[in-house]
């Protein structure tokens, strides 16, 4: 795997293999690399003759400056995760190589930008897209690869390359689960033990709650989640919606012909944990 550092590197490396007729698979991440990012490159890999994943830990899409500063990083055993997947290039910039000049770009995501994640952490997807954007256009690869733990995330970066004109294909991916059902993700190795086990209780909650959802009422899904978190002093709810996969509008009635999507952000100690699930 070559790992490079500067994104001049990367892209005199990469269009070297598009003259060569390679299609280009790309997976950003930030880093503390786990399964569910290995699976993005399992994907990129089936598609593509060639992968690049990138590390940068993104400060312009941290509303909170502690999140950032305790953020993990784990470079060495990133390298070897990537190496003993067979990524063929890891870019892995310093701030500066990113963000030469400091990036004043502002999207305006309309609805899908302003609910949920982007009601609860201001900025966020503004510098989700300045960095997405600036990676996009430096590797300029065919698909690029997101997961849909984090779904709104992929909505608006599917929205900002059209808004953008970026030639690449976003491609979805699945939610890759621990055993006990804890969507994987890197801010779950901050959890002391016993906010795991708390933690482990989140997708089961989420898969009562699709049924009562559908038994009984949204509202009822919702007073469910309410009163089961509220049980555990260390557990607070930031947001629980039933919305449209589409427009990600909450909705108060399931119909059949609509697809929704339970999404819910919460924290269990100081650590922010976000999940979704189909309601089918
Ligand atoms: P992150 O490093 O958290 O920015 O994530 C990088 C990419 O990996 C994003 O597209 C995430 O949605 C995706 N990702 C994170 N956790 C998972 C997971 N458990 N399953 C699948 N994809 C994931």
């Amino acid at each position: 795997m070559h790992i490079l550092y500067k994104i001049k590197e990367i892209e005199h490396f990469i269009s070297i293999e598009k003259n060569k007729g390679k299609t280009i698979g790309f997976v950003p991440t930030m880093g503390a690399l786990h399964q569910g990012h290995i699976s993005l490159i399992e994907a990129s890999k089936k598609d593509n003759d060639i992968t690049v994943c990138s590390i940068f830990v993104n400060p312009t899409q941290f509303n909170n400056s502690s999140d950032l500063t305790h953020y993990p990083r784990t470079p060495d055993s990133d390298i070897k995760l990537l190496i003993d997947s067979k990524c063929d290039y890891l870019y892995m910039p310093d701030v500066d190589d990113v963000y030469p000049n400091l990036d004043e770009k502002t999207f305006d995501f309309g609805y899908i930008g302003l609910v949920l994640e982007g009601a609860h952490r201001p900025g966020h997807f503004n510098g989700v897209g300045q960095v997405v954007s600036i990676l996009l256009e430096g590797i300029k690869p065919h698909k690029a690869y997101f997961g849909i733990k984090d779904f709104q995330q992929v909505m608006i970066v599917k929205q900002m390359v059209k808004q953008s004109h970026i030639p690449v294909e976003i491609i979805s991916c699945p939610i890759l689960r621990e055993e006990d059902g804890l969507a994987m993700s890197s801010r779950n190795v901050r959890l002391s033990l016993d906010e795991r086990k708390l933690a482990s209780h989140i997708p089961k909650m989420m898969q009562e709650a699709n049924l009562i959802a559908k038994k009984q009422s949204i509202e009822n899904a919702k007073l469910f989640i309410q009163n089961f978190v509220s049980q555990f002093p260390i557990m607070k709810l930031d947001y629980y919606e039933i919305c449209d996969v589409d427009t990600l509008e909450p909705i108060t009635i399931l119909s059949e012909n609509k697809q929704s999507v339970a999404l819910i952000a919460l924290f269990v100690g100081n650590i922010r944990l976000i999940d979704n699930l189909l309601v089918k």
